[in-house]
């Protein structure tokens, strides 16, 4: 056996997850919400991880990429679906949002039918197969983040580095993360873990971590020289065996 296959048979399998990139809100579910149009796109492109799903195919064209199908603002499938576990429900902003980032009311209406058929539609699919394919893999949790901190988050006065690194005992490698650390900062970014965000979800898998990108470092976004800068970055970023 060459080393290349050994390698190749050795090497984890890698599954990115996305789960904001998406801007779709289907029509049958606009109507859940009394605000205007352009107020709705306006929270829906702000909320959303602007071109994470396209971040992700070209640093990890081999990997199994796991994107939500629809706008965080219908259904945010990076929540816990029972709102008694999720702290950002307080705000608005669990599963089923009713609050925009700003803390205002996105005048939406879901009584308990509708939201059963949400979950069952967008959210249980998802981590179904999720689950599946995390299951025995290397996941990696991409998103973006604003500069400057929304109204709505738990902690607005913690750092935002460049890239934060969310960890989990027993689910990230100490060693895991160290590697990015050091990874990212010989690529010029500054880094720090759990701040802002903190953790990783567990879908499962072997070893995961989040990576949350501050949103200037994508420059103005893909083609530009700062998003190529972090495709290669993030192309060659150690992996746990
Ligand atoms: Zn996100």
């Amino acid at each position: 056996m060459s080393d290349s296959e050994f390698e190749s048979k050795t090497r984890p399998r890698l599954v990115i997850h996305v789960p904001h990139a998406s801007t779709v809100m289907p029509e049958g579910h606009r109507a859940q919400f009394g605000i205007s149009d352009e107020a709705l796109e306006t929270e829906i492109h702000q909320s959303a991880d602007l071109h994470t799903d396209l971040l992700a195919r070209q640093a990890w064209p081999q990997a199994e990429i796991v994107e939500a199908r629809v706008s965080r603002v219908l259904l945010d499938v990076e929540r816990y679906a029972d709102d008694a576990l999720e702290q950002m429900a307080r705000v608005g902003r669990g599963v089923i949002y009713t609050h925009d980032c700003s803390g205002g009311s996105l005048q939406r209406t879901v009584s308990s039918k509708d939201r059963g058929q949400l979950l069952d539609t967008f959210y249980h699919p998802h981590w179904k197969k999720l689950r599946a394919d995390a299951s025995d893999a290397v996941l990696i949790d991409l998103h973006t983040y604003p500069e400057k901190a929304w109204p709505i988050e738990p902690r607005i006065d913690a750092a935002r580095p460049e890239i934060d690194l969310g960890t989990s005992a027993g689910i990230t490698p100490i060693e895991w993360t160290a590697g990015l650390w050091a990874h990212f900062e010989r690529h010029g970014f500054t880094v720090e873990e759990n701040t802002p965000y903190s953790g990783v979800i567990d879908a499962g898998a072997k070893h995961a971590v989040m990576i949350e990108i501050r949103r200037d470092v994508l420059g103005s976004g893909p083609g530009s020289p700062e998003w190529h800068r972090l495709v290669s970055a993030l192309a060659t970023l150690p992996l746990p065996g």
